[in-house]
């Protein structure tokens, strides 16, 4: 079994000269200092000379837009973060990514046109044709304003995304290098990430040890239980953000750079004066320009360190519509006053999401009725119109139609948050993926057909994820 070092800090730094070992653990280390808030950017200059750096041509929807090198640099440095990425940390074959449990989340800012200065916070292969003692890679400057990691081009760089078996693993040694760009030193234990040395590929360091967390929470302080959660996005512009602890107003929202972007300055995109409903729940906002294909987060305005800045959820506007929308379907029953109910609709049935509003118009004013729902289409004749949802069925709670308060006309209009009765958890059928067809039911005392009721045409959707 080979064994190769991997780099300390740069001795010209003096980082290797102070590098101390903890009082407060018997594995991991800290150099001093941490990353600012505003250093968490992370971009690859894709200058990879090996073939293998960059033959994982297969995306992944949990990491949209890049493949390669940058693919495997991007999971390698999300490994830190505070949960799993994308709610799952899926897209790795070895592990699930995102085990870090700390205040602590990249945004990654894709790809840059050079390596750029010692903090402009790149990743990229050093062309020297040499191996300095053995040396894989090295972080220069982990400090608070930034950092910059380079790769040996002497070695044979694999992208993975599975088990490297020959060459040196991009994202294991990827992932060691990043821990010292987050402030961390070398571990006293074997098989950790931060250890001094790998052993074969180096694809276990790809996955943190408990010291490892260990290090990146002393450092950044365990995930706060306050800190503000993504759990979905809706790939739509304007974007939908669901989750927890968004401040009501003056949110920042961090999108990814989907341009190639210039090695200095700041890559992130941010918006900035955000407001959220749903008591901090919701967030609607327009993605900018050049923003986008990659990751999103949120800053509440409740403070300035990671423990008030989101996790970092993927987002991939060009994605297509998880489920098609709604459609319209079946025939009404012309009213008593010849109007013709219609059924609509505003929003997505989302199964997280924010309100689904069913509609119905053009019933008659001051009349009660309801929504009746089923997962199969029908078609038969009932009450002198169509039935169009087939039994068993549910039904909303009767409602007034509302409308004009003197005479008989067609102002009566009914609406129901279908969302909330997904979300309120009480019928096994409102499932995600699930498919649902619904009709209006209203009073019609004057109804021609002597039935006297009403009915709309019908509404099928699928309950998307
Ligand atoms: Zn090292």
């Amino acid at each position: 079994m080979k064994i190769q070092q991997l780099a300390l800090p740069t001795i010209a730094l003096g980082v290797a000269a102070i590098l101390v070992f903890p009082k407060e653990s018997v594995g991991f280390s800290t150099i001093g200092g941490s990353l600012n808030l505003s250093q968490r950017d992370v971009r690859v200059f894709n200058n990879f000379s090996d073939a293998t750096a960059n033959n994982n041509v297969t995306t992944d929807v949990n990491w949209p837009g890049q493949t390669g090198a940058p693919m495997s640099i991007w999971k390698a440095c999300s490994e830190w973060a505070s949960e799993l990425h994308g709610g799952t940390g899926a897209g790795d074959p070895l592990q699930t990514v995102g085990s870090g449990g700390a205040d602590f989340d990249i945004t990654w800012q894709g790809i840059a046109t050079g390596s750029g200065g010692t903090n402009d916070n790149i990743h990229s292969e050093l062309q020297t044709g040499t191996n300095p003692s053995g040396v894989l890679a090295f972080t220069e400057t982990p400090i608070s304003t930034g950092w910059r990691i380079f790769y040996y081009d002497w070695w044979t760089w694999q992208d993975g995304p599975g088990n490297v078996t020959s060459g040196i693993d991009l994202q294991g040694v990827a992932c060691h290098e990043y821990g010292h760009a987050l402030g961390l030193g070398h571990s006293a234990v074997g098989g950790a990430t931060m250890a001094a040395s790998i052993t074969g590929t180096g694809t276990g360091q790809r996955s943190l040890a408990t010291d490892d967390m260990s290090g990146v929470q002393f450092v950044y302080g365990v995930k706060s239980a306050g800190k503000p959660h993504i759990a979905s996005v809706d790939n739509q512009n304007p974007l939908t953000i669901m989750g927890s602890g968004f401040s009501a107003t003056g949110n920042e929202v961090w999108f990814t750079n989907s341009t190639t972007s210039a090695p200095a300055g700041d890559p992130r995109i941010v918006v900035t004066g955000v407001a959220s409903s749903g008591g901090g729940t919701s967030i609607v906002v327009n993605i900018p320009a050049n923003a986008g294909l990659g990751d999103v987060l949120v800053k509440s305005s409740a403070g300035a360190t990671g423990a008030f800045l989101s996790n970092a959820f993927p987002v991939d506007p060009t994605a297509a519509p998880l489920c098609a929308p709604p459609t319209v379907y079946c025939t009404a029953k012309v009213n008593s006053q010849l109007c013709v109910p219609v059924i609509g609709y505003v929003g997505n049935p989302t199964f997280t999401g924010s309100p689904f509003d069913v509609t119905g118009a053009e019933f008659l004013n001051k009349k009660f009725g309801l929504l009746f729902y089923g997962t199969q289409p029908f078609g038969a004749a009932f009450q002198g119109g169509h039935l169009c949802v087939k039994s068993p069925t549910k039904r909303t709670p009767p409602q007034s139609s509302g409308g004009s308060t003197t005479g008989d006309d067609c102002t009566g209009f009914y609406t129901v948050d279908f969302n909330a009765l997904i979300q309120a958890g009480t019928n096994p059928n409102l499932i995600s993926g699930a498919f649902v067809y619904c009709q209006w039911w209203s009073r019609d005392p004057l109804d021609f057909t002597g039935f006297g009721t009403s009915l709309s045409d019908a509404l099928s959707f699928q309950i998307c994820p």
